[in-house]
């Protein structure tokens, strides 16, 4: 089986790991924080803030920015469930902006539409999480010329972005927005096992967030109600969670950072190959601006006809092609079914559901995989 996404692991990721499982701190050592930094570095952002999910992460980045019940979120309905889930645990609603078809990401056209009949209404959104779908980054520059009309604040969901660019700046450099999320789960760009990480350009953003993740304690005295009873004194501020990465996620994180440009590089050389190569297939291949860079976490195919849309991916699996489908359109969830969404309501999602398949793409990937699955393709197309 060829998968559609796997980590990339090398003997200095190994050793990394076995250093610190022989060192001192296996937890809340000096390893999270040179990877914090490191990330913060690499993508141009004041502050990286590592939790042991990306899903945690955005738990947290909604707390910070005061999400709670009654509140509103608008995310995208082409992305995994966290990036609305994380609305959800604050008690806040969801709801969601369809998507562009040339992208596959929130549309700025319709998302400004749906904030004039939402000021209308007088129920705006209070935080819009943008998802760079398959690490393309989204049009953040017109998102957030929205976001000071209309008031909101903005949280990156660039689980799939680490190592692209918007513009000349690094997806994750929080330009044009409060906050940004990556993931480290093994199918994407780099991996800490479990882990992700919360960049922004805010300091009380980033101090909170770090509170926030371990219970809403502080040792720091300027924050307390009164002096310390001792030297082992802490207070528990505000009702936070246990979301810390372990040293030996850290470790492998920060190793992985060393091979971020060549795993971002190598991506982007196979799938302009399989631009080439799917050229004369009746599938349509990923469109993009010349202004964005993507991180290539997927390589999504189309297929025109939407009838053999199930019977293409059953074949691909069926001769060891790992084919996925990302993403089952969010509201059509039975959990947000729930609240009254139903088919029809995001027209271009669930369009780009009935056709999308996510064919393999992660860097050791070789030429004679890719072709098996080129060819693997056009036999499912032409059966
Ligand atoms: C993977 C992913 C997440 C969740 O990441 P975890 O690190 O697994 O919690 C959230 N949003 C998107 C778009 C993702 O792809």
């Amino acid at each position: 089986m060829i998968p559609y996404g796997r980590q990339d692991i090398d003997q200095s990721d190994i050793n990394a790991v076995i250093d610190v499982l022989k060192s001192d701190f296996l937890t809340q050592g000096p390893v999270g924080p040179r990877f914090e930094q490191a990330v913060a570095e690499k993508v141009d952002a004041a502050r990286g803030v590592s939790m042991n999910s990306a899903t945690s992460a955005l738990h947290v980045a909604c707390m910070a920015l005061d999400l709670g019940p009654g509140d509103l979120v608008w995310t995208s309905p082409n992305t995994f469930v966290a990036s609305a889930n994380c609305a959800r645990y604050c008690g806040a609603d969801v709801d969601f902006v369809d998507i562009d078809r040339q992208s596959f990401n929130m549309c700025p056209v319709k998302l400004e539409e749906k904030l004039k009949v939402a000021k209308t209404a007088g129920r705006l959104p209070k935080i819009v999480i943008p998802v760079h779908l398959c690490g393309y980054s989204c049009d953040m520059q017109a998102i957030h010329q929205l976001a000071g009309t209309y008031g909101f604040k903005i949280i990156e969901d660039a689980s799939h972005a680490v190592g692209g660019k918007y513009l000349d700046m690094m997806v994750g450099s929080c330009a044009y927005s409060d906050i940004a999320i990556f993931s480290f789960h093994p199918v994407k760009i780099i991996t800490s096992a479990e882990g992700g990480m919360a960049m922004t350009n805010d300091p009380q953003l980033a101090d909170r967030m770090e509170r926030l993740r371990s219970h809403g304690i502080t040792r720091d005295p300027d924050l307390m109600t009164h002096a310390a009873d001792g030297p082992w004194y802490y207070q528990q501020l505000e009702l936070g969670y246990n979301y810390r990465m372990t040293e030996m996620q850290a470790a492998l994180g920060l190793q992985q950072m060393a091979r971020l440009d060549p795993f971002v590089a190598a991506r982007h050389a196979l799938a302009e190959r399989y631009d080439t190569l799917l050229g004369d297939l009746s599938v349509r291949v990923p469109k993009r601006r010349a202004d964005i860079y993507s991180a290539f976490h997927l390589y999504v195919i189309q297929v025109e006809d939407v009838a053999r849309h199930r019977s293409v991916f059953e074949a691909l699996r069926e001769n060891g092609i790992g084919v996925n489908l990302h993403y089952i359109p969010v509201h059509l969830q039975p959990y947000y079914r729930t609240f009254g969404f139903a088919e029809g309501d995001f027209p271009v999602a669930e369009d780009y559901y009935s056709r999308a398949i996510s064919i393999p793409l992660y860097p050791a990937m070789t030429h004679e995989m890719q072709d098996s699955v080129v060819a693997a393709l056009s036999g499912a197309l032409s059966a």
